[in-house]
């Protein structure tokens, strides 16, 4: 079983102060932390974690952080022959400052913008040897789109999850396998229908991630939520990634797709109970146990 990842990998960076500084102005915050990040590595590194064999397709700078990025990757058990380094750009970033409620982030693409549909051709035995391939919204649009087309041509099952939003077209919505939007990817890719008339329209490819409440997907017959977990997050960053990791794992397991969800919903209830988006992403082991 083996699932490629095509998607971005960076490092976070995060301020906590208590003062906003105004335009010109110096303050003094009170902490600093890095955490590696970007969809499609968290995405890597909770399915390599749930023991499935996972290769990562996409960029990182020359610079350290690339570095660093790569070896994380590595220290998780992911392959990474597919993982380019560029020379003309840097390593993927996104800078976040927290205030007390409040929270501003810019996020610098950088090698993740170099993804390009090239990638696919260049990497396209890595592509042929996959059970699944999966995507989200943090590389090109047209290297998403290229992707897609030659991995259904190739009867290659595509999972999207279109985050951060941006609106896809419906060509390459009947070519995915699944596309798991949350509430407001949804809404942003279905403006003009309801919830349930989408769910209705793509049976057992469409799942609708919401938050604390679990996920809804149509089975073909009815609308079904499946719950989450009753926990107390700690923090919720990554919690969608770990969710797509744990449903695609399960999917190719051969489980149900509402049996997937219940596995994802765990291990995102899990993931929610731990700092960081990867640091919280549980092991095969911890999904046993936390079952018993
Ligand atoms: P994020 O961007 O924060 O990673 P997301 O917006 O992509 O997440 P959500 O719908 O918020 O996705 O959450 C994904 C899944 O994570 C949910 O379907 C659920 O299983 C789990 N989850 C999220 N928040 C909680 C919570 N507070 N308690 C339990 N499970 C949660």
């Amino acid at each position: 079983m083996k699932i490629t990842v095509v998607g971005s990998m960076s490092t976070d960076f995060v301020v906590t102060t208590k003062v906003k500084p105004n335009q010109g102005e110096t303050v003094f915050g009170e902490k600093f932390s890095t955490a590696f990040g970007g969809k499609g590595a968290n995405q890597a590194v909770a399915a390599s974690r749930l023991g499935v064999d996972v290769a990562m397709v996409g960029a990182v700078g020359k610079d350290d952080f690339g570095t660093e990025i790569v070896a994380n990757l590595v220290k998780n058990g992911v392959d990474v022959t597919c993982v380019e380094r560029v020379t003309h750009t840097e390593s993927g970033s996104a800078h976040i400052v927290l205030y007390e409620n409040d929270n501003s982030i810019i996020v610098i693409p950088g090698a993740n913008n170099e993804v390009k549909p090239a990638a696919m051709t260049k990497f396209q035995s890595q592509l042929l040897a996959s059970d699944l391939v999966i995507l989200q919204n943090e590389i090109p649009q047209e290297t998403n789109e290229a992707i897609i087309d030659f991995c259904w041509q190739n009867g290659i099952k595509t999972l999207l999850n279109p985050a951060p939003a941006r609106s896809i077209a419906k060509e390459y919505i009947e070519k995915l396998t699944y596309l798991t939007p949350n509430e407001h990817e949804s809404a942003i890719i279905f403006p003009d229908q309801s919830r349930s008339e989408v769910l209705a329209q793509y049976p057992n490819k469409l799942i609708i991630t919401l938050g604390a409440m679990g996920a809804i997907y149509h089975d073909g017959t009815k609308e079904e939520i499946i719950p989450a977990f009753e926990v107390q997050p700690v923090d919720t960053t990554g919690a969608g990634d770990t969710f797509n990791a744990a449903m695609a794992t399960a999917l190719l397991q051969g489980l149900k797709m509402s049996e997937a969800l219940r596995f994802a919903n765990l291990a995102a209830a899990i993931s929610v109970q731990g700092f960081g988006a990867q640091g919280g992403m549980p092991t095969l082991e911890k999904m046993k146990e936390q079952k018993q």
